[in-house]
């Protein structure tokens, strides 16, 4: 459930309507409702509560929307943060969210980055491969302090809609083997500089079935379970997030509720264990749409038609980079019959190609749409491609709206831009 909807013929982002913000800040902008972020929280984690997990840490995976004030909505509410970078991290501490609730992620974790997240008291840090805990231990060694790690272990599962998002299968970069996991615990075990809290995973983005968790959880419980048999302490397990979101005449992914039922069950009799989860697209993507003016109806003589918006691939690369759906509407209702039409772009690319040949009324210059779902790797993958300005961001709360991020001016675009001395 989220909070866009047609009121008096009008979209609307809770109780302000899009066309307001499109007239007062201009498009293309992205556009985040309050009450669903929190909403979507609050609705994954009560279901992991009620089904009986413990004191769940939910670190909202930064990647998928960081602009710091979602972050704060989110940390308010007791989230979290599951972060790749030290930039991340710094918007989790920007945002309020304290050091022992966030989570430090990623295969590549350079010395300098290990060294901020060490010393913000981050929860843990997940070890990828082995010589990434060499390079832990000696920062930590350095710092003189211990390093609370978890490993992340490739559970060789298949799962995730789109391969470019899939990531537990061994042959991707992602974490250690099973084997490796055993054998490196034990030596970390043994390290004044490292503490071994446990084993995490995650396996995929945009997975709309519960099997591939479920197989993955199973093995990650069994790994416990044997690290525990040889004597190791095993207190996390961090089961990732993953978990897919309806975009719109696709197959309903699982609710919350039952994914922590499934999750319940898979740990159901492992005494002292905490979970910890880092769902980002459950939580994002349809708490915002990517608001666009049309430019030009383009008809071609052969016949067809092309709706050039003011929004291209560098606002939202989702359709380019993963052929992703993204249903799109019209700010304003008409009873007009809906035409076949090519949604595209104006950068100079056929990839901003946003859907060929979808049912939308017929629309001019200075009509609006709205990208449905977007609030989950749409502002977060932007980028100035083409040399047009970062894509804004405005948050809606009840009949009210903020900019939380603002477009930058071209003077701003191009000030970093210096040319050397020798010129
Ligand atoms: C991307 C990522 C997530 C979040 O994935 P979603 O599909 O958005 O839930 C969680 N954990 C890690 C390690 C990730 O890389």
């Amino acid at each position: 459930m989220n909070h866009f909807e047609v009121r008096g013929g009008e979209l609307h982002c809770e109780s302000v309507p899009l066309s307001r913000i499109a007239d007062e800040v201009g498009t293309p902008v992205y556009v985040y409702s309050r009450a669903t972020f929190e909403r979507h929280y609050t609705v994954f984690r009560d279901a992991l509560v009620q089904a009986g997990v413990v004191a769940p840490l939910v670190a909202y995976a930064v990647k998928a929307n960081s602009n710091v004030s979602v972050l704060r909505i989110l940390g308010d509410l007791g989230a979290g943060a599951d972060t790749v970078s030290e930039g991340e991290i710094r918007r989790a501490l920007a945002a309020g969210i304290p050091g022992e609730r966030i989570v430090f992620s990623g295969v590549g974790k350079t010395r300098s980055e290990i060294a901020f997240a060490l010393k913000a008291g981050v929860s843990e840090i997940n070890v990828e491969s082995e010589p990434e805990l060499k390079l832990v231990a000696a920062v930590a060694e350095e710092l003189q302090l211990r390093a609370p790690i978890v490993f992340r272990v490739n559970p060789d599962v298949a799962a995730g809609g789109h391969a470019k998002i899939a990531t537990g299968k061994a042959e991707n970069k992602f974490g250690v083997s099973f084997a490796e996991a055993a054998r490196l615990y034990v030596n970390a075990s043994n390290h004044p500089h490292l503490n071994p809290l446990g084993v995490a995973c995650h396996i995929g983005s945009q997975i709309t079935d519960l099997a591939p968790f479920e197989a993955a959880f199973r093995k990650m419980r069994g790994l416990a379970e044997s690290l525990r048999a040889e004597g190791l302490t095993v207190e996390r397990l961090d089961l990732g997030g993953g978990l897919g979101v309806p975009y719109f005449n696709q197959p309903d992914p699982p609710a919350p509720a039952a994914y922590a039922a499934m999750v319940a069950k898979v740990v159901e009799g492992l005494p002292d264990i905490r979970l910890a989860f880092e769902p980002g697209r459950v939580i994002a993507a349809n708490a915002g749409v990517l608001l666009a003016s049309v430019i030009h109806l383009h008809e071609r003589p052969e016949g067809r038609k092309f709706l050039v918006l003011d929004a291209a691939m560098n606002d939202l690369i989702r359709p380019a980079m993963y052929d992703s759906f993204h249903d799109i509407r019209p700010v304003r209702e008409t009873d007009a019959d809906p035409v076949p039409l090519d949604v595209v772009g104006p950068v100079c690319e056929t990839g901003d190609t946003f859907t060929r040949e979808r049912l939308l009324p017929p629309m001019g210059p200075g009509d609006r749409v709205a990208f449905m779902s977007a609030g989950a790797y749409g502002a977060a993958m932007a980028s100035e491609y083409n040399s047009r300005p970062l894509v804004p961001e405005v948050l809606v709360d009840g009949d009210r709206f903020a900019i939380i991020r603002k477009r930058p001016t071209y003077e701003e675009m191009l000030a970093d831009e210096v040319p050397g001395e020798w010129r």
